[in-house]
């Protein structure tokens, strides 16, 4: 096989519940994610090295060196399969780069399952999970697709089934975050309040949302601890998701570390709708309609 093409979603989180800072400098956390049909794609070809290129949307931003977590993933399958491995990966990028929608772990997870056929590895997926929490803790969810409760780091992962399937619009912002600096911000924001950080629950009420495919009761009950903080580091937000919620969004949050906003809609039509109202208003540069829950990494 000279070349293998590998598709992988992007995620919202539907509930991001952060838990006090842990010794280790995590938090835990109770993380419902949910892929949605923004995609990556990864081409794997025959090569003496390990390389990356990235082309599409965001490509500017996103780094071709060892950083690349495409790269990270094919060393870190070559290195358990115990041998030399060359690959090219060329990246055709739909994923808003360091925009909360787990871009880079998508990556990463193509890059998994790539490699893994084309150098006719026939590893298990139990094997490559392994290797993914290694990566990072969203890698797994990369991989998994659907929608699914992460609790730990995010890294333990329970699969949910969901009745229906969800319709949203999604807000990419000018200029990412950094995952890092939003913990930093809830963290200092928790500081300053001084009020105590309950232990995250998951949210039951939300749970059975998504099991009925009731996109009223999910877009009442979406909900993300990070938000304040990214917020707070971008207040141009605010008024994104507040224009979201006029134009008849059943619910309007950051996407995880942000700073995507992600509105939940009520069908494919309204999603559209939405997405043109965002726009022609102004309210956001761009916006995407996509549904969810879709599959993980697959080959294609
Ligand atoms: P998450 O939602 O998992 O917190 P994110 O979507 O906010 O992540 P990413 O798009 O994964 O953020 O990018 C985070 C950083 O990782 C980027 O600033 C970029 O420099 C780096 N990076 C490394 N490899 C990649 C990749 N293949 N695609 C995107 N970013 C990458």
């Amino acid at each position: 096989m000279s070349s293998v093409t590998v598709r992988v979603p992007a995620k919202v989180n539907v509930q991001l519940s952060v838990g006090p800072l842990r010794e280790d400098g995590y938090h835990d956390l109770v993380n419902v994610f949910h892929a949605v049909s923004i995609f990556d794609e990864v081409v794997a070809k025959e090569s003496e090295s390990i390389t990356v290129s990235v082309s599409g949307k965001w490509s500017d931003q996103v780094p071709v060196d060892d950083t690349n977590l495409a790269i990270r993933a094919a060393r870190a399958l070559a290195k358990h399969a115990g041998r030399t491995y060359g690959a090219d990966l060329v990246i055709q990028k739909d994923i808003p780069v360091a925009g909360g929608m787990a871009g880079g772990s998508a990556d990463a997870a193509g890059a998994l399952v790539a490699c893994n056929e084309l150098w006719g590895l026939g590893l298990p997926f139990e094997d490559l999970m392994e290797i993914a929490g290694d990566l990072g803790s969203d890698v797994p969810f990369s991989l998994l697709g659907g929608t699914a409760v992460g609790t730990g780091r995010g890294e333990r992962l329970s699969e949910l089934p969901t009745g229906g399937t969800f319709h949203w619009v999604f807000a990419p912002a000018n200029g990412g975050l950094s995952t890092a600096s939003v913990y930093a911000e809830c963290d200092r924001l928790r500081d300053a309040s001084g009020a105590q950080v309950p232990w995250p629950q998951l949210d039951d009420t939300l749970m059975e949302a998504l099991g009925t495919g009731d996109a009223y009761s999910l877009g009442a009950h979406l909900s993300n601890d990070l938000q304040a903080a990214a917020l707070n580091l971008r207040p141009e937000l605010a008024p994104t998701l507040d224009a979201g919620r006029q134009h008849g969004a059943l619910g309007a949050i950051v996407s995880g570390s942000g700073p995507t906003c992600a509105f939940l809609a009520i069908d494919a039509t309204h999603a559209r709708d939405l997405a043109l109202s965002l726009t022609t208003t102004g309210a956001a540069h761009t916006a995407v309609a996509a549904h969810g829950p879709v599959h993980g990494a697959t080959l294609v």
